[in-house]
């Protein structure tokens, strides 16, 4: 890197909102924007809008340092301390879900969406719905209500940048001329912290063990799917409604390394790949600079030294999570809308030590049964549609975690 940073033509000057900026995602975009600044100005990124769930200090800290317009915590009691917080910086205190989605609905170039789950789904719309580029990280959204979100994209004219690792990859690798060409796309998945352990040993797993990742540091919630695959699993929905491919043309390959961020295989047997090291930024630089590049600060990948990269298939016996969501994807209906809000109910009920690790995925199969796998939900015409199945999902969730 120069004395000064190289953000390319695109980047500069980009105005950008961040929804779940005090996550791990959205962490890592303002420590981006940070270095931006620090380099070449204020001017490089100006900020409309940053959220929070209910990290009110860390939300008032980041919007001292970023002077947005408006910060907003989605926990309405929280309000009073985040104006508090802000007295006399100018900077306009919201609260709420409605005040999220104005969040969303500000006129910024760029929007991070990084809140976690399907609560990110209303403010990621309402990014989407006034055609802005939307750097995308919740994958929640597109797994709850995938057509809906895609199809608003279309009409709306925004931007979908996927900043998922795996979807990014797949993003610079994919030749949009040669797109029939394409046999497969390939995910890798890093196997999470008990990829080698026996279900006997799963069983008796803490939430602490299994939110510590081998190679990346990430959210809670995320790093619980990681170690059940399940991440994996919404990651193939995910690039089915990114990317239009069917369950039976996306692969997921195991690579411990996760070096090697994933892969598309064309017609004439070339197979391309994305590489770097295990690093958000560097993805979320590439949305942030898209169609250009930007600097980063990730570590530089030196393959000489990182010696062997290796791979192998998953084991879907071990993890059924994997198995669970390709079922859903192949049913369709409102069976990946039901997986994902009963994840959600069981992710939250085994941190909160209330069910085994191995329960994660046995209470996502039952509460699919329970509905049929989605197979008699009338299309989801709205995104009430999607919150109503959300619900009964969770509800569905909450009664065999009791039983
Ligand atoms: P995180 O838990 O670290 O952060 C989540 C953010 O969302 C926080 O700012 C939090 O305040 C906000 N939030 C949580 N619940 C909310 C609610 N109900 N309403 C409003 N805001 C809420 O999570 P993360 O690891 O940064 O992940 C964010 C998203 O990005 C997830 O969908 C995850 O799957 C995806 N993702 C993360 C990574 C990663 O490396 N962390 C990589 C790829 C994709
Ligand atoms: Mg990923």
């Amino acid at each position: 890197m120069g004395l000064t940073m190289d953000l390319g033509d695109a980047a500069f000057g980009k105005r950008i909102t961040v929804l779940g900026s005090t996550g791990s995602v959205g962490c890592s975009t303002l420590d981006l924007v940070a270095r931006a600044r620090d380099s070449i100005g204020v001017e490089a990124f100006p900020i409309e809008a940053l959220t929070a769930h209910s990290n009110v200090a860390e939300l008032i800290s980041q919007a001292r340092t970023f002077k947005p317009q408006l910060a907003v915590i989605g926990e309405p009691a929280l309000l009073d301390d985040l104006r508090e917080g802000l007295a006399g910086t100018g900077i306009k205190a919201a609260g709420g879900p409605s005040a999220l989605i104005e969040a969303a609905q500000r006129p910024a170039d760029w929007v991070m969406a990084a809140i976690v789950g399907a609560a990110g789904l209303a403010p990621t719309y309402a990014a989407i719905e006034r055609g802005a580029q939307v750097a995308l990280a919740n994958k929640e959204c597109l797994v709850c209500a995938g057509e809906l979100v895609m199809a608003l994209a279309r009409r709306s004219g925004a931007t979908l940048l996927p900043a998922d690792s795996e979807h990014n990859a797949i993003f610079q690798v994919l030749e949009q001329a040669n797109r029939d060409a394409i046999e497969k796309i390939i995910l890798t998945a890093s196997g999470g912290p008990f990829l080698n352990m026996s279900l006997d040993d799963m069983a008796h797993v803490t939430p602490a063990q299994a939110v510590a990742h081998p190679n990346w540091s990430m959210g809670e919630k995320i790093s619980v799917d990681s170690a059940t695959m399940m991440n994996k699993g919404l990651e193939v929905i995910e690039a089915h409604y990114l990317f239009g491919f069917g369950a039976d043309e996306i692969e997921v390959l195991i690579h411990p390394q996760s070096v090697v961020h994933s892969m598309v295989a064309y017609r004439d047997g070339s197979v391309l790949a994305q590489l770097g090291s295990p690093d958000m930024r560097t993805p979320i630089a590439h949305t942030l600079a898209w169609p250009g590049r930007m600097d980063a600060p990730s570590e530089r990948l030196d393959l000489a030294e990182r010696g062997a990269l290796t791979f192998e298939s998953p084991d879907e016996t071990r993890f059924p999570a994997l198995r669970l969501a390709r079922n859903s994807l192949q049913i369709g209906r409102g069976a990946p809308t039901i997986l994902n809000a009963a994840n959600e109910a069981a992710v939250t009920a085994f941190l909160g030590g209330r069910i085994g690790f191995l329960d994660i995925p046995r209470v996502v199969e039952g509460a699919l049964d329970r509905m049929n796998n989605g197979r008699g939900v009338a299309d989801l015409n709205a995104l009430e549609d999607v919150f109503a199945l959300d619900s009964q999902a969770r509800e569905q969730a909450k009664q065999l975690m009791s039983a």
